[in-house]
């Protein structure tokens, strides 16, 4: 028997925590942070506390209530916690054999951080390095600890958790395992088992591998806006069990979910798990190969005035997108430190990612203030070969830049002082919730004072960017149209629609043709 319980990312966008259970085998099919429901209960001066270990998350019910997953140095010891979070369901206990991590994005990686640093991940070679990436610039968040897990312990005096001494206790990497055989340079090497800060790290060096317990295991490159996405099918000895993770067609590497979708077809599953984002668009996409023509548009039309571009976080393809548009109008691309230290953390497996050290057209924005160890080590790097550009360089010569600043940027262009009819282009989603929409406020109000021309930019009441200023942000998603004749072009046995707030669009739809069932959290469904 196959059982599948979907933990989040049912009626949801984000927050995918899917256990597939079958021949004594268990994986979860990523572990993310369910933004939505962290968003009801925290904000950003309101966050589940450290020092209580995992407690708060359970009590909100963040994380799911299962025995045996979790990591013991932020296990809440007393006693009727399990009773408290789920007062009527059996409290399960599970041995989890890994985690099948489709992306980097936080909403299917970030919760990885909880889990016991024995369950293996299993992942692309990009996906690694970008989750390392990622956690070696955060700044000691603790829902951050994907790759390597800080060790805490218990206080007699309060019950507080805190970490143990870096000097005395490493870092303790997690187990990745590469579906992709690729061979890593020595320099990725060590890239993998260097430490960002003063803690060293006990690592491990990554395997490849082919079966988890008694499944095997296959991964498909996809197209999403993130590089390194992969989707997944689990071999069962009922049949194929198929997850997408998120995906597109439109992208540069649209061609990679195409041939996804011919050999997922080709093992005739027997259950396809959808990601159903976008399953009431109606299409209309956007390419990335517009948004380099309008972008270039923009910044031609901006000649001797400053332009900002303001991206998602850790979209690497957009901030190439730039690149390109910035060598063609002869300007700079300045980047952050933490975008610098992501691009050559993913040069080294990535061919097509230049090395931002190398490059002409980047240049790292530098500013005077206490930086961590990791960005100390950047701006020596680059001061070296004279690519660090200040405030007051920026300022003097505005039409030879253009900025990657996002929205949490923007009071740095105070030091800037940009001139009347410089440029901001909004290369990012649209504002889905009430408090992105009070954000896309304060960024006009940002932007107005500046005098700064807005481009792309979502509408403070709907959320939406209106027609006359689409085409600077192509979405990470597929349509609703592109959704449905993937479904049936792979023509499963059942689908089951997650990580979307329409699922019953799915039913509607398709339920003709095959099964569909709508998850409800944690209960199985079973086949
Ligand atoms: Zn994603």
């Amino acid at each position: 028997m196959i059982s599948i319980t979907v933990y989040g990312g049912a009626g949801t966008i984000g927050g995918n925590k899917i256990l597939l259970e079958a021949d004594d085998t268990a994986v979860s099919l990523d572990f993310g942070i369910n933004y939505n429901l962290w968003s009801q209960y925290f904000e950003e001066y309101l966050k589940p506390r450290s020092a209580r270990g995992l407690a708060d998350l359970f009590e909100t019910g963040l994380l799911p209530a299962v025995k045996g997953i979790y990591r013991r140095d932020l296990e809440p010891s007393w006693e009727n916690i399990w009773d408290r979070v789920s007062p009527n369901t059996r409290i399960r206990e599970i041995h989890l054999d890994a985690v099948l991590l489709s992306h980097a994005h936080l909403d299917h990686s970030g919760h990885i951080s909880f889990l016991h640093h024995d369950i293996p991940i299993v992942c692309s070679t990009t996906t690694a390095f970008l989750v390392k990436a990622i956690q070696d610039s955060s700044r000691g968040d603790f829902e951050k600890e994907v790759c390597y897990v800080i060790p805490r312990e218990r206080k007699e005096q309060d019950h507080r958790f805190t970490s143990k001494d870096y000097q005395q206790y490493r870092s303790i990497q997690r187990q990745f395992c590469f579906t992709d055989a690729k061979s890593i340079s020595t320099e990725a090497s060590k890239f993998w088992q260097e430490s960002s800060t003063r803690r060293k790290i006990e690592p491990k060096q990554p395997i490849t591998i082919t079966t988890i317990g008694n499944l095997p295991v296959r991964n498909f490159p996809v197209d999403h806006s993130i590089y390194g996405a992969t989707a997944f099918a689990v071999k069962t000895s009922q049949g194929w069990v198929i997850y997408t993770g998120d995906l597109r067609l439109h992208g540069k590497m649209g061609h990679l979910t195409r041939k996804f979708i011919s050999e997922a077809k080709a093992l005739h599953p027997i259950v396809l798990l959808s990601e159903g984002t976008n399953i009431k668009e109606e299409g209309s996409n956007i390419t990335e190969e517009m948004v380099v023509n309008n972008a270039l548009n923009k910044v031609l039309q901006a000649q001797g005035k400053l332009v900002i571009a303001d991206f998602g976080p850790r979209n690497l393809e957009r901030l190439l997108t730039f690149k390109e548009v910035a060598r063609q109008c002869n300007r700079k691309l300045v980047i952050l430190p933490r975008d610098a230290y992501l691009l050559q953390s993913l040069h080294l497996v990535m061919d097509e990612v230049p090395d931002p050290v190398e490059d002409d057209t980047i240049t790292l924005y530098t500013e005077a203030r206490s930086a961590v160890d990791w960005e100390k080590h950047l701006y020596t790097q680059y001061r070296k070969r004279g690519k660090c550009v200040h405030p007051d360089d920026i300022r003097q010569a505005q039409g030879d830049y253009i900025l990657c600043f996002s929205f949490w940027d923007i009071n740095k262009l105070i030091d800037i002082c940009p001139g009347e009819g410089g440029v901001y282009i909004y290369s990012s989603s649209e504002a889905f919730d009430e408090e992105q929409r009070i954000d896309v406020k304060r960024l006009k109000r940002w932007l107005a004072h500046f005098k700064l021309l807005p481009v792309g930019i979502p509408s403070a009441k709907t959320g939406k960017v209106a027609a006359s200023e689409q085409g600077f942000h192509s979405s990470g998603h597929a349509s609703g149209p592109e959704l449905l004749e993937l479904i049936e072009a792979i023509n499963p046995g059942v689908v089951i629609p997650i990580h979307t707030e329409h699922p019953r669009v799915f039913a509607s739809k398709l339920s003709s043709t095959m099964q569909v069932r709508i998850p409800k959290i944690g209960v199985p469904i079973k086949l």
